[in-house]
């Protein structure tokens, strides 16, 4: 069975030995709770690198304090089936306390943490990059994988990681989604039978969007009118926000002709969504 690792200095020990031997390590950073989504993450880490880590890590300091922490869903043992068949070498689980003693330190980005999903998360970011941080140099990794599900998540990951000059390649893995198009997520498994059904307001009103701006629609705001207006169609849906944003800098765009980010949250009940496309 594939190694579940609780300590820091064990996953060092780890990655000191790749080293020796001259292979290239692929890291996945992730909450745990894994579905297909993950799963094709580590499937590419581990076609494109000699040994894969996997963390597996509900992170603390991401949550906000009204936010899911506590019953965020957790299962290591299926985890760990799933990562040995997608072909990882090792999975990180480390207890909050393994990641936190006494810190004083946030890694902080500016500006492009601030739209979006900041918005209304606004420590969200800190706590990620923060973490994401730290996993860079417990794993020293070649290459790290995310997904476009969280797409501002990865536009903030490579900001950081040009700036602080960690010489990782992040590499962005497409959305999988349901058959019926729901984006797959952990916290899907919060949904009942009626808001799973609501729930698929997100990819319809995209999927919408994205026919307008491929039909030649190039004003953003008519094509945010009508993803928001898809979306408040469905009565158990309340909007976050719906974007038109540019994919560099995130700052709203008024034309669609560029490389967009269209990123809509929305509230299904309780239970708090997100889904995007981009147009290059
Ligand atoms: P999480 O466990 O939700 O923090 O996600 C860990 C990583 O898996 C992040 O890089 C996510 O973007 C990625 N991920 C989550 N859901 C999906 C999905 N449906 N498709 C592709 N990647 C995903």
């Amino acid at each position: 069975m594939i190694p579940v690792i609780k300590s820091i200095k064990e996953v060092r020990e780890y990655v000191k030995a790749w080293r020796k031997d001259g292979k290239s390590i692929g890291l996945v950073p992730t909450m745990g709770y894994l579905h297909e989504g993950h799963k094709s993450l580590i499937v590419r880490a581990a076609a494109e690198n000699d040994c894969v880590i996997v963390s597996d890590f509900v992170n603390p300091t991401q949550f906000g304090p009204n936010e899911d922490f506590e019953t965020y869903p957790r299962d290591i043992e299926k985890d760990a089936a799933l990562c040995e068949a997608a072909g990882a070498s090792i999975i990180f689980n480390p207890e909050p306390e393994e990641m936190y003693v006494n810190a004083l330190t946030t890694v902080s980005v500016d500006k492009i943490t601030k739209v979006l999903c900041g918005k209304s998360r606004p420590t969200h970011f800190d706590g990620v990059c923060t973490v994401v941080s730290k996993l860079f140099n417990i794993a020293s990794p070649d290459r790290a994988y995310f997904g476009q599900k969280d797409a501002q998540q990865l536009c903030v990951i490579r900001k950081m990681a040009r700036d602080l000059n960690f010489d990782i390649e992040i590499i962005s893995c497409p959305i999988v989604r349901e058959a019926d198009g729901l984006a797959k997520s952990s916290r899907n498994t919060y949904l009942d039978e009626k808001e799973r059904k609501a729930a698929l307001c997100l990819s319809r009103s995209l999927a919408i969007g994205r026919t307008m701006i491929e039909n030649g629609e190039h004003d953003a705001a008519a094509v945010k009118a009508a993803i928001r207006d898809e979306i408040e169609k469905e009565p158990l849906a309340k909007v976050d926000y719906v974007e038109l944003v540019d994919t560099e800098n995130l700052e709203a765009v008024r034309d669609c002709s560029g490389g967009i980010l269209a990123a809509v949250a929305v509230y299904i009940g309780k239970t708090r969504l997100i889904d995007n496309f981009i147009i290059d």
